[in-house]
């Protein structure tokens, strides 16, 4: 059973979608520069404007609303940093709405960002989670008024999968006369977003979550909304982004939207099943687990749990021996030993955040997957769990029961 090779880490990155990987092999002769008139750049440019109405038309925008940038964490900080009055084309109106309004819990490419701006003139509040991860609406309301700018509210979490309500919290942002952006990052592709119904100024999106290539994004930008570029220096994107086309990016992203519109919903009931399987597994075979996240209101891949008495990445480790890969908080704090803040923001104690495993299934994950790992995953918590000192389950320490 051990050659079993079993990918659980989809919310860090996901494979090509083997029809992605077919389009993008098949132009890969493809090198014209869109913005050539001969025909070379006609074909890049066509390939460019194709993939535009294919993400446009995904989300429910219009082709001139999609910008393509580099990666969904190029799209996040070119919005924030749209609302800093270094320049008199600050969208939010130098000196007037100043405030940058987000959660605990935004990805590091949204936090950093606004710690950033903070030593720039800019004042970020941060909108505080429930144990779930939910954000409180009333806190929100709270905040509000006419120095907000912006408020930036990431639709589904990717360490714990929690989804908010992003209808409502526009509507109570174009109350008050601020903007509204989302991180549909990890919602785009697992479920329906549409930028109309949610009513969004902002929206971000990334390839390489959606089974698309890496190093390619796109941000929605509600027509009529001003805009100011984060890459200044041509007159790519309608001047809004500078620097020559990914084009087979870009074109792999259009074939992976397109293929997301096919296959999400089908997707969707499965991830549902396997997520059910392994849950009810994990709680039916091991101790002292406790699942983070919202119970309903949740990717149906997305599974976190937290373990007593165990290193994460003694977990990771062990699993990824047993070829089994998943992830501890976040891929992006892998390395540190920073417990995650998106744990510690539901309240989730350092102890308990170190002890957590997040399995996030997607288009080609299977229920055998899911049986393996139930019947790995025991084994290696009770290992690790007899090896620590600090895990004594009532009273007593595991190794001498
Ligand atoms: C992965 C991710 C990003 C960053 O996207 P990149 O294209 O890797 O820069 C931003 N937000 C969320 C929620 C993500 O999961």
């Amino acid at each position: 059973m051990a050659d079993m090779k079993v990918y659980f880490d989809h919310n860090a990155t996901t494979p090509l979608h083997p029809e992605v990987k077919k389009e993008m092999i098949a132009a890969m002769e493809m090198f014209g520069n869109p913005s050539s008139m001969h025909a070379y750049g006609r074909e890049a440019r066509a390939n460019v404007e194709a993939s535009r109405r294919k993400v446009a038309e995904f989300i429910g925008a219009h082709d001139e609303e999609i910008i393509f940038v580099g990666s969904g964490s190029e799209a996040n900080n070119t919005v924030l940093s749209l609302f800093v009055c270094a320049t008199n084309q600050c969208v939010g109106g130098c000196g007037m709405r100043s405030t940058i309004i987000t959660t605990r819990i935004e990805h590091p490419c949204v936090l950093e960002t606004a710690e950033c701006l903070a030593h720039r003139g800019a004042h970020v509040k941060y909108l505080d989670v429930d144990r779930y991860g939910k954000i409180d609406l009333d806190q929100l309301q709270g905040m509000l008024g006419d120095d907000v700018g912006l408020v930036s509210v990431m639709m589904a979490n990717n360490e714990i999968g929690t989804l908010q309500d992003i209808e409502a919290i526009t509507k109570m942002v174009h109350a008050s006369g601020a903007y509204m952006h989302t991180d549909a990052v990890q919602a785009v592709g697992k479920v329906p977003v549409d930028v109309r119904r949610l009513g969004v100024d902002f929206l971000t999106i990334s390839g390489h979550k959606i089974y698309g290539p890496k190093g390619v994004g796109a941000l929605f930008v509600k027509k009529g909304v001003s805009y100011c570029p984060l890459i200044r220096g041509g007159h790519q994107e309608r001047g809004r982004r500078a620097g020559t086309e990914n084009t087979l990016g870009i074109l792999g992203l259009g074939r992976a939207v397109e293929m997301r519109a096919l296959e999400m919903t089908e997707e969707h009931n499965r991830m549902v099943q396997l997520k059910t399987a392994l849950k009810e597994g994990i709680e039916a075979r091991i101790d002292d687990i406790s699942i983070n996240g919202h119970p309903t209101d949740s990717l149906a891949g997305t599974l976190n749990v937290s373990f007593e008495g165990v290193e994460g990445e003694a977990v990771l480790l062990y699993l990824d021996l047993e070829g089994i890969a998943v992830s501890t908080g976040s891929a992006c704090a892998s390395g540190s030993l920073d417990p995650s803040h998106v744990l510690l923001a539901t309240g989730v104690d350092a102890e308990r955040a170190h002890g957590s495993i997040r399995f996030s299934m997607g288009r080609e994950s299977t229920m055998q997957e899911v049986d393996y790992l139930l019947d790995v995953l025991p084994g290696t918590i009770n290992k690790i769990r007899n090896m620590s000192t600090a895990y004594i389950k009532g009273g007593v320490h595991a190794a001498s029961r």
